[in-house]
Parts: C-alpha cells; structure tokens; sequence
C-alpha cells in the first residue's frame, strides 16, 4: 500500500445543476441526455465532484454504469406526466423562479419526509424542540450539525434529497451546546450518530467542537460515536490530503484512547467503488485510529440488482478490515419508482448473496425498511399453513418490547414498502398497529 504522502491532493472541483454542460465527459453522451438530466436535475439535487467523474465512473459503459446511474440524473427518476410538464416549460428558456415554482409542485407529490421523521422523532428539551436532533430509538440520538447538511457527491436515490432542494425547514442545528446539554439529559442513550448530508463535509475545527466534549465524566453514558459517511469512497482525501485530514485522524483517535468505540458508517452502494488506491489507503488509515468501518447501502433497481456483486462487495469489505452492517429497502420517497424492487425480490437478491459468504460476513443485517415504527426486516417468504407469508421482524422498533418478534404479512409479489402489506392469517392488524397510531 501506499503511504499516504504519495498521493497528489487533487482540487476538488464540484458541478452542480446550472453546470451540467460544463461537464466534459457528458459531451460524448447524445444531445438528448444531457437536456433529459438538466430536466430531472431541476426537481432532485445534484452535484458530483471531479473524483467521482473521474476515477469512479467507466465512461464506456455510461448510461449503465453503476455510479453514472448513483450520481447523475437520469429520465425514469420521474413519472411521464411530470418529466413532460418540465421538459415543455425548459423548451420555454424559463427563468429560474418558473423552474423553481413547478419543482416544488412535483416534489411535493413525492413524499419528500418519509416515515414522520418531522413530526414524530423530533425531542424536547425544556419544553422547547430541539431542532436537528431526532431520537426515534431510546439507545441512539441522530444529530444533524447543520455544517454537514450537503455532501461531497449526491446520491439519485438519495431519501435525504428534501433537505437538499431547501424543502421546508432545513433540519439541523449548529448549536454544540444543545446537543451536549441534551445527552446530558438522557443518561440512557449510549449511541451518538452524527448524520447529515455528511459530517465530513465539515472542517475538523467543528467536528471537534461537538465531539471532544464527550471525552469528559459526564458523558461516560455515551460508549458509541458514530459518523455517516460516504466521502471514504466519493472523497477519500478528506483523510489524507485535506489540510486538516491529519487533525480529523487524531481527533478520532483522541476518543478511542478516551474510551469510546468509533465506528465510521460507510455509505458504499457498489464495489466499483472501492477500486481506487486513494480509498484503499484511507480505509488503513482510519483503522490505525483504533475507529470501526461498518459499511450500509440500500438495495437498488438499475444499480446493484446482481447477488454476486453484493457477496463479493461484503468479502472485499471484510478483507479490507470493514464490517457489513446493512442491507436496506429503498425508501417510500423521492425517485422511488426508478429505484424500487418489489419486496420478495430483496429477500432473494439478500439470501443469494448472505448464502455465498463465511459467517465473518454475516453481521450484514436485512433487507431492511427503515418505516414509521421501526426498521422492519423481510426475514423470509414461507408457507403457513396452506397461506404463503412474508415473514417479519423489527430489529429496531419505537417500542424496544416490538423487537425481535415475528410478523407475518400475506405475500404480495408488488408489495415494495411496509404499507402496502396487511396481516395474514386472517388478522385485521399487526400486533404493534394500536400502539403506533396512539404515539
Ligand atoms: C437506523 C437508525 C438508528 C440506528 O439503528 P441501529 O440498529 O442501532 O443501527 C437510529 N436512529 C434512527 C432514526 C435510525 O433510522
């Protein structure tokens, strides 16, 4: 492996929707396709840096390449009715108000905050919501520091995509004092997720300023910090060229010599991209620090359908010194039609690959939806006494009493999220429907 001094800093350079022309290597690509992705890219964000275009993307299998389809938008991510009525207005030459106006008509439609994250996870503190923190399960806070709200590179099915287009209130919080005083509270959280966008995106100057603290006494109740990510694939030098890359690795080492377990949360959605030698090196990096990588990504039509790829990526993952952690179901939001796979398909596509790897790589967990009530997994399609079922289970639930207790739904072969399957058996509702609808 390299050392990291080798590595040239390359500039970060970013394109986003006004600059899609400026794109060089979309110059090869059809007329047409450019006009259907400054369509599609006036409804979803977009931005994509240098790197990812660069070093992640193979120009000759564009448009199926796997991280073309993950980062630039592509013509199915909406329905004919609405591409249509933006295509008309674009051939109008618009302005950026008339654009705006009829891209917040058709976001609308598209469920942009999924699973009452707005109304239902958000605490209080004296009284008062404290904005850009959600704290949905008891043992885990979700903290959104509000510096961390974009990313280096934007996902198409990204479920955070709202927060990106400055849809209602942009949820996050910059106030370091509030996130400590709340921990400070709840003494029976052991979990921080920082979240985002990516907290990476942040300088090290800020990250340090809402984590360092948890060295001291009072925080000993928070054993676990983790940091969601994808920058170790889409902007790998944040750990070695970055001017402040040296500091982020003492401060993550800083709190595991305090005591605390780091786990990195790596956002990786194809094994394409774990191919450069810069993200190789900053994985050996971070593991010097003492942190964890745990790797997460959504199952994803027009992405990364193929089992094999998903076995190969785990046993990639795992010889790199990364854990698999989670397999999820696409979300019920945003370019869900685009990305969607009915239900029994993500079992399959999940036990095809679970099947071909040793047990190191089966902390893997899934396929999951995250859903209003929990994170509920597609344990498995079966026969029940003459009924064929999905078999359920949550392994997190708002009520911890939930988990870990089979369901069973009858099997809908286009069933492709939590609402649209209803109990078997004959049941009128799921043991936890009352208790969810009271909360
Ligand atoms: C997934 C998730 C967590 C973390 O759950 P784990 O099973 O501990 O990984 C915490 N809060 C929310 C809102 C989540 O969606």
């Amino acid at each position: 492996m390299q050392p990291a001094e080798t590595f040239v800093p390359p500039r970060f350079t970013v394109y986003q929707h006004r600059q899609i022309d400026k794109i060089e290597a979309l110059h090869q690509l059809p007329e047409h396709m450019r006009f259907e992705m400054k369509v599609v890219a006036s409804v979803f964000p977009f931005r994509v840096n240098n790197f990812v275009i660069e070093e992640l993307i193979d120009w000759d299998k564009v448009p199926n390449d796997p991280v073309f389809q993950l980062t630039f938008p592509q013509r199915g991510m909406l329905d004919d009715e609405s591409y249509e009525q933006m295509a008309a207005l674009h051939r109008t030459d618009p302005t950026a108000e008339q654009v705006m106006e009829l891209a917040q008509q058709i976001r609308n439609k598209l469920n942009p905050h999924p699973a009452g994250q707005m109304e239902k996870n958000v605490p209080e503190l004296d009284g008062e919501r404290v904005e850009g923190i959600q704290h949905k399960y008891k043992e885990t806070v979700l903290f959104f520091p509000a510096q961390g709200q974009y990313c280096h590179s934007y996902c198409t099915f990204c479920f955070r995509w709202a927060q990106f287009v400055g849809k209602a209130t942009r949820f996050n919080n910059n106030d370091a004092d509030l996130l400590h005083n709340y921990l400070r509270e709840h003494k029976e959280v052991t979990d921080l997720l920082v979240t985002g966008g990516d907290p990476m995106v942040m300088r090290t100057v800020k990250l340090r300023g809402y984590l360092e603290k948890l060295k001291d006494p009072e925080f000993d109740h928070i054993r676990t910090i983790r940091i969601g990510t994808k920058s170790l694939t889409f902007w790998p030098f944040r750990y070695l060229t970055d001017p402040d890359a040296q500091d982020l690795l003492a401060l993550i080492k800083e709190l595991v010599d305090a005591g605390k377990h780091v786990s990195i949360m790596a956002h990786i959605n194809h094994k394409q991209e774990l191919r450069t030698a810069a993200t190789r090196e900053a994985i050996a990096l971070l593991r010097k620090t003492g942190a964890q990588i745990r790797t997460q990504a959504p199952l994803l039509n027009n992405i990364n359908t193929d089992p094999n790829m998903w076995a190969e990526m785990w046993k990639e993952q795992t010889q790199l010194g990364m854990i698999p952690y989670y397999m999820f179901i696409e979300r019920d939001t945003g370019a869900k039609r685009y990305f969607e796979l009915p239900l029994y398909k993500t079992w399959e596509t999940f036990r095809e690959a679970y099947k071909q790897v040793s047990g190191v790589s089966r902390t893997v967990r899934g396929p999951s939806m995250s859903a209003g009530p929990g994170k509920v997994e597609v344990s498995g399609v079966s026969e029940i006494a003459g009924e064929k079922v999905f078999v359920l289970r949550f392994i997190q639930a708002r009520n911890p009493e939930w988990v870990q207790r089979p369901f069973f739904a009858k099997y809908d072969e286009n069933a492709t999220w939590l609402n649209d399957l209803k109990p078997a058996f004959g049941e009128e509702k799921f043991f936890w429907e009352d208790e969810y609808n009271a909360m």
